[in-house]
């Protein structure tokens, strides 16, 4: 058996580190027993009828060896560009990396690879800019 290492994002390539940290240190297990990436995709996963394994169904070594969980936990920011057109020709690309999270980019574009509107409003607004100007002040 071979459980992929929790530190799987230790690398200076930007773009393989994966798209969500949070997801890496901790699991999710609803209340029916379903595995899911964070409790963000409690509710979702079920009304999309996305396809992660219930530990009624599988156990958890083999859910965190080969599985769609894990294979949705290990995205990476190049999945994601490759994907997202929009993301991967967008100026804060090395900063947002397609944003912060998975389940506000589904929620909000119907699309798992799809962008982060929270995040792009902080960069495409001009937050960060405002930040810097505020911490030099
Ligand atoms: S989420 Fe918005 S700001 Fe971030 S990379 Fe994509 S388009 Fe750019």
């Amino acid at each position: 058996m071979s459980i992929v290492p929790l530190k799987c994002n230790e690398t200076s390539d930007f773009s393989k580190q994966v798209a969500c940290w949070r997801t890496r240190d901790e699991i999710f297990i609803a209340p029916d027993g379903q595995v899911l990436p964070c409790n963000g995709w409690n509710g979702y996963a079920k009304k999309y009828n996305m396809n992660f394994e219930n530990l009624k169904n599988m156990k958890l070594k083999d859910i965190l060896t080969k599985s769609n969980y894990l294979s949705t936990v290990l995205t990476t920011v190049q999945d994601l560009f490759d994907r997202n057109k929009e993301c991967r020709n967008c100026e804060y690309r090395e900063k947002c990396g397609g944003g912060h999270c998975r389940v506000i980019a589904f929620a909000g574009t119907g699309d798992f690879y799809g962008k982060d509107e929270s995040t792009c409003a902080f960069f495409k607004g001009g937050y960060e800019d405002k930040i810097k100007k505020f911490m030099n002040s």
